[in-house]
C-alpha cells in the first residue's frame, strides 16, 4: 500500500546541509505492522513525516495505494492524509480543554461527518481502546496510559488505511502496552489497517511483522526481495 523509491530529504541549517534520508526504498503491504528502529538523528521522524504525507521528498517517488503522490501538490497530500492516515505521537497532542470524547470526535468533525454517525463511531473507538467509561474526562483527569489510548482512539476513529506512530508505547505500562499490541493486531487482521511505527520497545517489536533499521539516513530491510 506504501512504496518509496530512491527517496531523499535534506535540511538546510545555516550554511550546512543535513542529509536526513539518503535514498530510501521501502515497501509496506496492506495490513502489515512494520517497525522502524534506529538511533536518535538517524531519520526516523523524517521518514514517518514523508510516509504520513506531512512533508514531501526532495527526490524520489512516494506511491500510496499505487498512485504517485506529487511532491508539489500540498492540497492533494492534505486531502489524502485527512481521509486515510491516522497519527499517534509520543506526546499525545490531545487538546487539553476538550474531553476524551471531543478529542476523538474532532477528526470526524473535520471530515464533515453527520453528528449521529460521529457519535456511534466515537463510542466504538473509545470502546476499542478500553475507555468507554472515560469519554467525559479531560486529558488532565486521565493517566499517561489512558491519554495515549485516547490518542490511539482519535487516530483510528476515521478508519484510516495507514496508522503512523512515533514511539507510541514509550509512556505506557506493560498491561497497556500489551492492550495496544492486541488492538493493532486486531485492526490489521480484521480491517487490513497498516501500521508504521518508530519504536525501540522490546514489548512491541516481537509482535511486529518486520523491523527496519535506519542508520544515518539509510534503511536496511526496507524492500522485499522479489
Ligand atoms: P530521528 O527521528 O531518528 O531522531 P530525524 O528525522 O528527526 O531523526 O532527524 C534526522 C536528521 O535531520 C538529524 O540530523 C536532525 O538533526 C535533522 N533534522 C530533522 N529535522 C530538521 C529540521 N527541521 N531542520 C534541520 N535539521 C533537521
Ligand atoms: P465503527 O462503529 O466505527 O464502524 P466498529 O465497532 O465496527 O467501528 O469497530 C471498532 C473499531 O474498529 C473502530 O473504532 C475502528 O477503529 C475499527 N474499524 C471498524 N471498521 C473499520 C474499517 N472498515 N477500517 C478500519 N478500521 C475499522
Amino acid at each position: 500500500m506504501l512504496t518509496l523509491r530512491g527517496v531523499r530529504k535534506s535540511y538546510t541549517l545555516g550554511s550546512d546541509t543535513i542529509h536526513a534520508l539518503r535514498g530510501i526504498d521501502l515497501d509496506i503491504a496492506r495490513g502489515e505492522i512494520a517497525a522502524i528502529t534506529g538511533p536518535s538523528g538517524s531519520g526516523k521522524s523524517t521518514l514517518l513525516n514523508l510516509c504520513g504525507l506531512l512533508d514531501s521528498a526532495d527526490a524520489g517517488e512516494v506511491r500510496y495505494d499505487g498512485a504517485t503522490v506529487a511532491a508539489g501538490n500540498e492540497q492533494e497530500r492534505t486531502a489524502l492524509r485527512r481521509q486515510t492516515i491516522g497519527f499517534v505521537f509520543q506526546s499525545f497532542n490531545l487538546v487539553p480543554v476538550m474531553s476524551a470524547h471531543d478529542n476523538v470526535d474532532f477528526p470526524l468533525y473535520l471530515l464533515g461527518i453527520a453528528a449521529s454517525e460521529r457519535q456511534r463511531r466515537v463510542a466504538a473507538a473509545l470502546e476499542a481502546v478500553g475507555l468507554a467509561a472515560f469519554g467525559q474526562h479531560r486529558p488532565d483527569q486521565l493517566s499517561g496510559g489512558q491519554r495515549q489510548r485516547v490518542a490511539i482512539a482519535r487516530a483510528i476513529v476515521k478508519h484510516p488505511r495507514l496508522v503512523i506512530a512515533d514511539e507510541p508505547s514509550a509512556n505506557l505500562d506493560a498491561v497497556t502496552a500489551a492492550q495496544i499490541v492486541a488492538l493493532m493486531q486486531r485492526l490489521a487482521h480484521e480491517h487490513g489497517t497498516t501500521f508504521l511505527i518508530a519504536t525501540h520497545d522490546e514489548r512491541l517489536l516481537p509482535h511486529c511483522d518486520r523491523a527496519l533499521n535506519l542508520d544515518d539516513g539509510v534503511l536496511a530491510g526496507g524492500s522485499y526481495a522479489h
